[in-house]
C-alpha cells in the first residue's frame, strides 16, 4: 500500500498536509504537494478524500490482493464515491451517504 501523488495534477492547496495524522505530507518550494515520509504511512484514507483535484491515489498492492489497483475518491454533495482503478482499467465506484455513514 502507498499514497502516490501527481504532481502534474496537484495544485498545491494543502489540505492533505493539514489532515495527515502523521505529519507525512509537505509543501515542496513547487508548491506540489510530496509525501516526506511514505514509510509512515498507514494507509488511512483522509489525504485522498480531501484532495480537491483528484490528485492523491491509493495503491493497493499485492500485499492486500490489489495487483497494482488504485483507489481514489470524489465528493458530489453529501455523496463520496469511492473508486477503485483496477489493473486491468475496469472500476469499482461504491457511493456512501456522509450524512448516513455514522448511522448504524
Ligand atoms: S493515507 Fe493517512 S497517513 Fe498516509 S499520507 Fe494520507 S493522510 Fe497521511
Ligand atoms: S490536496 Fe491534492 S491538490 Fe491539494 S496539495 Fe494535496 S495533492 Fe495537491
Amino acid at each position: 500500500m502507498s499514497i502516490r501523488i501527481n504532481k502534474d495534477e496537484c495544485i498545491g492547496c494543502g489540505k492533505c498536509q493539514q489532515v495527515c495524522p502523521g505529519s507525512l505530507i509537505k509543501i515542496g518550494d513547487d508548491n506540489k504537494a510530496y509525501i516526506k515520509y511514505p514509510k509512515d504511512c498507514w494507509g488511512c484514507t483522509s489525504c485522498i478524500k480531501e484532495c480537491p483535484v483528484d490528485a492523491l491515489r491509493f495503491y493497493l498492492g499485492a500485499d492486500i490482493g490489489g495487483k497494482g489497483s488504485s483507489l481514489y475518491t470524489q465528493k458530489r454533495g453529501d455523496i463520496l464515491k469511492w473508486i477503485v482503478v483496477k489493473f486491468d482499467g475496469s472500476r469499482i465506484i461504491t457511493d456512501i451517504n456522509t450524512k448516513e455513514s455514522n448511522k448504524y
